[in-house]
């Protein structure tokens, strides 16, 4: 017998009912430095089976390019300038690490040089290349 095929509609009906009764629909959603629990409607909970990037960008308020960014720098902003090869420098803005997302979009718009490209004026933590 085959699996039958993902209904959506039929999940989205069973988890509003579900939502109408009392349930409440929370998930883990991977973060800075573990996870952060998340409240979800039946709408995003139906698109997580399908697409769970789409959801866990969506409710952090990022794309999903910038919600794969954000995790892989952990909330930190690379420097500005290019490289002697034209890439972007990736070294990361002293000041601006472990930023929540709103605050790191917010950092990444506004730009910044690493303390090879002059940037640096704010107080640096540890580890600072
Ligand atoms: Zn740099």
């Amino acid at each position: 017998m085959k699996r039958s095929a993902f209904n959506a509609e039929q999940f989205l009906d069973a988890f509003t009912r579900a939502e109408a009764v009392g349930c409440e629909f929370h998930i883990e959603v991977p973060a800075l430095g573990g996870q952060k629990s998340v409240a979800l409607s039946p709408q995003q909970l139906v698109r997580l089976i399908a697409d769970k990037q789409s959801v866990y960008a969506e409710v952090m308020g990022l794309t999903v390019p910038e919600y794969n960014e954000w995790r892989q720098l952990q909330g930190s902003v690379c420097c500005s300038a290019a490289t002697a090869h034209g890439r972007q420098c990736r070294n990361t803005i002293p000041g601006a690490s472990w930023l929540e997302p709103e605050a790191w979009k917010a950092a990444r718009s506004a730009g910044g040089y690493c303390q090879v490209h002059g940037g640096g004026t704010r107080l640096v933590g540890k580890g600072a290349m």
